[in-house]
């Protein structure tokens, strides 16, 4: 990708943002907390005021949180919001996009289109069958729940674990359909989804593994021959599927526009987040950028990664970020009663350290690198995960025996 050399902008040139997600809405803020006193235009598909995505999935599901709209006054920040347009293309040689509304130009152009969930192929059409995503898809998986409707959870990632939780609140049957042998299986090792596995029983939900599924009717859900735990051929009712198989970088409209885009459709960022054309940052869950500090390329589909790399794009904006985008990358996810927090990125190659029982309520794991963590993951260990996300960030080796002791505060455990 080039290497390009942005030179500092006078503040009078226009910001267009495209995507007013968390990523879009934290880039223009940061661009006026940091002094830019131009023009700056938000524009985002969606009709709604911008909002958080966290709360979809747990608050907003239950109706205990009636949206979660940003607090953020964007008039008196001077920021332009265009809302309920989709952008189309890009025309980088004209500094112009295209909208359903007619071409906008720009100075400087912020690409944070975020992510697309994943669909069931042949399910789309399918009376039923939800996707949680937008606030519109929980408003309408909240009627789901009100009803107390038969579930099934396609896919037991972080969404499908947060949704089942919120479902069986509400007290509906769930049963989770997950093709892999285990839960989480593309985030964690087996050693540490094992104890994952139980608590979907605990909260009286039913977890099939190894349980692909071939089809979507109105009503039921069918399973592939030899599917799930009994081995059977098996057809669930189904009033309604949720689908949570992940979700892909929405790039589609910049195909054929000039801007390099990972194999996975990512925006390819540098440590700036500058993208591969003049004057085009892309930021949030659209966007991979190069760790220094993990020495990989890094597609981060998390909350803090939306906030915090805002931040890189209005300084470098500004007039060239001093410091490189290289965050210790954290989210959390909150399921079955617990309060499971991640900081850092580990390799299968990483030394594994338990700290706690997990069978027991709270638990940490710590990954290792020649002693230095790398990564931490608690289960309802808060302070684990601020102790060891400070550890990972300032690259501390520590005492791998004290490590491995929950009675011994992480930050106790250095070298
Ligand atoms: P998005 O929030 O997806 O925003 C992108 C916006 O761009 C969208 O509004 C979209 O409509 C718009 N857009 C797309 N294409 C166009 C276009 N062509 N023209 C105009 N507008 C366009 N992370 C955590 O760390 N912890 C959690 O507990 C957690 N819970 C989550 C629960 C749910 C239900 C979801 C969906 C995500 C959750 N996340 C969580 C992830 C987190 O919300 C995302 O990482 C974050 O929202 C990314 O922000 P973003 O602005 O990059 O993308």
């Amino acid at each position: 990708m080039s290497e390009q050399k942005q030179t500092p902008r006078p503040t009078a040139r226009h910001v267009v943002i495209v995507g007013a997600g968390m990523a879009g809405v934290q880039t223009a803020v940061a661009l006026r907390e940091q002094g830019f006193t131009g023009p700056v235009t938000l524009i985002g598909a969606e009709p709604h005021q911008p909002y958080d995505r966290p709360p979809l999935s747990k608050a907003v599901l239950l109706g205990t949180a009636e949206g979660s709209a940003f607090d953020i006054d964007f008039d008196s920040l001077g920021i332009t919001l265009r809302l309920g347009v989709a952008v189309t293309g890009l025309r980088a040689a004209d500094h112009e996009i295209d909208t359903e509304a007619g071409p906008v130009g720009y100075d400087t152009l912020v690409l944070a289109t975020g992510a697309r969930p994943l669909t069931l192929p042949g399910t789309e059409d399918v009376p039923g069958v939800h996707l949680l995503r937008t606030l519109d898809d929980a408003v309408r998986l909240g009627e789901v729940l009100a009803r107390r409707h038969d579930v099934v959870v396609v896919g037991a990632g972080w969404i499908g674990a947060e949704f089942a939780t919120a479902a069986r609140a509400a007290g509906c049957a769930v049963t989770v359909v997950e093709a892999a042998d285990r839960p989480l299986a593309g985030a964690l090792p087996a050693e540490v989804t094992a104890p994952m596995v139980g608590w979907y029983a605990e909260h009286g939900a039913e977890l099939r593994l190894s349980a692909r599924v071939a089809g979507v009717e109105k009503g039921r859900v069918l399973l592939a021959e030899g599917a799930g735990n009994s081995g059977e051929r098996a057809e669930l009712p189904a009033d309604a599927v949720v689908v949570g198989i992940g979700a892909r970088p929405d790039t589609g409209w910049l195909v054929g526009s000039g801007i390099a885009l990972d194999p996975g459709g990512a925006v390819t960022a540098d440590d700036r987040l500058r993208a591969s054309l003049p004057d085009v940052y892309a930021v949030g869950d659209c966007a991979s950028f190069p760790s220094g500090r993990y020495g990989e390329r890094l597609l981060v589909h998390h909350w803090d990664n939306a906030l915090q790399g805002p931040r890189t794009v209005a300084a470098d904006i500004l007039g060239g970020a001093a410091e490189p985008y290289d965050p210790v990358p954290y989210f959390w996810s909150e399921q079955f009663g617990r309060f499971v927090q991640y900081a850092g990125h580990h390799a299968a190659a990483d030394t594994l350290l338990w700290r706690g029982d997990p069978a027991e309520e709270a638990w940490t794991v710590l990954w290792l690198r020649e002693e230095v963590p790398v990564a931490v993951l608690t289960v309802s260990r808060p302070r684990d995960l601020a102790q060891g996300r400070r550890l990972i960030e300032r690259r501390t080796p520590v005492d791998p025996a004290r490590a491995a002791d929950p009675s011994v505060p992480l930050k106790a455990a250095v070298r």
